[in-house]
């Protein structure tokens, strides 16, 4: 992440959790920007509030684990990423899950390696992004028309990236989501994001 010093992001995301406690992409930026700054310890918190709201948020588990890995905790960062394999491989992601095994092998922890095609695939599904047959979403993301929409159409793997995506954005245009505007202008991104009409 480029363009603003870490310290002005903690404040913003900081100030997205005290609006929003239960938002938990402002508990990822917020664990992001304080990794990023060095406070791993602090970081932790953050990204493990981000879990607690989310549990199946795959990229702030890994983050959570790299936070754990800084602050000298490699037993529970261990204990996060196979959390974060758990996840993958419930949402059929099996390219997100071999990511997670080699994250997990640098820690000298071996998993049972997922098996590809293993998964069964709902034929009339295609993903509106990247166009995969396989990953369509459990549960919609949001509980919105729009959180419905990007059920039907795009993938769990793409949702994910969705929210690491989402995060820039709101440090780059700087909004605070609680503002309906801001929201706004979140959702249209997000269509373009997904190609959603
Ligand atoms: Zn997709």
């Amino acid at each position: 992440m480029s363009g603003e010093p870490a310290t002005e992001r903690i404040e913003q995301f900081q100030k997205m959790v005290d609006a929003d406690p239960t938002n938990e992409i402002g508990y990822f930026g917020l664990g992001s920007a304080l990794l990023e700054a060095g406070r791993a310890d602090e970081a932790l918190v953050a990204l493990g509030r981000a879990v607690e709201l989310n549990p199946n948020f795959i990229g702030a588990l890994q983050l959570l684990a790299e936070a754990e890995r800084q602050a000298g905790q490699e037993a529970a960062a261990a204990e996060t990423l196979k959390r974060a394999y758990q996840v993958a491989l419930r949402r059929k992601d099996t390219k997100g899950a071999e990511k997670i095994r080699m994250q997990l092998a640098e820690l000298g922890v071996q998993v049972q390696a997922a098996e590809a095609g293993g998964f069964d695939t709902a034929a009339t599904f295609q993903c509106s992004r990247c166009g995969r047959t396989e990953g369509q979403m459990q549960e919609p993301p949001m509980n919105n028309p729009l959180g419905r929409e990007v059920r039907e159409k795009a993938c769990e793997q793409c949702w994910q990236q969705w929210m690491l995506v989402s995060v820039k954005i709101i440090n780059e245009l700087g909004l605070n989501l609680v503002q309906p505007q801001a929201r706004h202008v979140w959702d249209v991104h997000m269509r373009e994001f997904f190609n959603l009409r």
